[in-house]
């Protein structure tokens, strides 16, 4: 094996000599310009395994958020909430801070950026350029503008793409066309890696760890706040968003992530209105069955709370109403912080998530990794469906 690294010797401004590692396989980058947190995780773990069939170093996009009143979306470090090393152990990683601020001058200088798209993208601003118009519009401007890039040029990947398990040779492909000392950057304007996540990706979920801040928070909000014991995390996704594309679930038997519960060819069933906006009769009747099938289960240790995570409505007074002889109450956090609803709903010992949400998605794969039971809102899991058959 040759010896891959090339190590270069930097002199800053202090006269300080710094060693930095270049990767002479080239580097891929992305905007994640595609809707929230679910979708964003759900596109990251598409294109980690691109980069990786490509063997270029991933550059590690912050998270875009969006804050209310804001008019522009705002740049998240990658490495606030996830841990680096995991993700290093499957493949090369840096964060895009990171690159820009030591490596970008050595191999992506200003005069050789070019953004890439499938095809050309229409100017939101009247442009006639043919080109990908990588930074208009909202993520897209701040986004890049975050590391203070603009581009020279676009270049058109088409018909190239990114669907590396299922097309022969598609990776040589990529290779004769950009090759790493000619193209050391691809620097996608969306993310190479499409939604939901294919079914070949889910499993690198277990790459994607919460940093140890972040899971502390998390354990100390379920120490302060819930009872002792056991408990049962919903999610709720009920806001007025939401409502709006759940009128399409009946066009759309895979609608969003959908895919999850009812198989990638609808091989398990199809979507229907009732997965996507669960009725509040519908949310009782189907807690009240998995409280007594998880007491069915674990006899001695039964459900002593829920944990609700929602973007709109909790449904607390109802909950607590409904499970009051049984003398179970139901929680929330304060915080509107989607992180930490996140990590409580992957610790609690039994989850009801929403199909097609890859909110609820997200949450699922993580349980995955551990082993942790989830169900959906009406949707027959194997488990019940087995129970149903016996
Ligand atoms: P999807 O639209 O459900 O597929 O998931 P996304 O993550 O792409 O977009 C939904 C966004 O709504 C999340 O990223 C959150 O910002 C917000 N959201 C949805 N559900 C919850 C929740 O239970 N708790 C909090 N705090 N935010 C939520
Ligand atoms: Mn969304």
């Amino acid at each position: 094996m040759n010896l891959v690294y090339q190590l270069f010797l930097l002199t800053n401004l202090f006269g300080q000599i710094s060693l930095i590692y270049i990767d002479p396989n080239g580097y891929l980058v992305y905007c994640p310009c595609m809707g929230r947190f679910g979708n964003q995780a759900d596109h990251f773990l598409g294109a980690l395994n691109f980069a990786k069939k490509l063997n270029r170093t991933l550059i590690l996009p912050p998270w875009i958020e969006y804050r209310q009143g804001e008019p522009k979306s705002i740049q998240v470090p990658f490495d606030r909430y996830f841990k680096l090393e995991p993700i290093s152990q499957f493949h090369q990683v840096i964060t895009m801070q990171e690159f820009m601020e030591r490596i970008s001058n050595s191999v992506w200088p200003e005069d050789q950026r070019i953004s890439f798209c499938y095809m050309e993208r229409k100017s939101l601003r009247g442009s006639m350029k043919k080109d990908c118009h990588a930074k208009e519009g909202n993520p897209f401007g701040p986004f890049w503008d975050e590391f203070k890039i603009d581009f020279i040029g676009s270049e058109f990947f088409a018909p190239l793409h990114y669907d590396v398990w299922h097309t022969a040779g598609l990776i040589d492909k990529w290779h004769q066309k950009y090759p790493a000392n000619k193209w050391p950057v691809l620097a996608f304007t969306g993310a190479p890696a499409s939604f939901p996540v294919q079914k070949e990706n889910i499993a690198l979920q277990k790459y994607l760890v919460w940093t140890d801040e972040m899971q502390s928070k998390a354990t100390n909000w379920i120490k302060l706040n819930l009872p002792k014991g056991a408990y049962l995390a919903i999610h709720l996704r009920n806001g007025i968003d939401w409502k709006r594309a759940c009128e399409h679930i009946n066009d759309s038997p895979k609608l969003f992530s959908a895919a999850q519960c009812v198989g990638y060819n609808n091989e398990k069933g199809v979507a229907t209105p009732d997965m996507c906006e669960p009725s509040k009769q519908l949310i009782i009747k189907q807690i009240r069955q998995e409280l007594k099938s998880y007491h069915s289960k674990h006899p001695t240790n039964g459900i002593k709370s829920i944990f609700v995570a929602s973007d709109n409505d909790f449904m607390i007074k109802e909950l607590n109403e409904a499970f009051k002889r049984l003398k179970i109450s139901a929680f929330r956090t304060n915080e509107k912080d989607p992180h930490l609803d996140l990590m409580i709903m992957e610790k609690s010992n039994h989850f009801i998530g929403n199909c097609i949400s890859s909110f609820s998605a997200f949450v699922i794969r993580s349980r995955e990794v551990h082993g942790f039971p989830s169900a959906f809102w009406a949707f027959h899991t194997a488990s019940t469906q087995i129970r149903d058959e016996l």
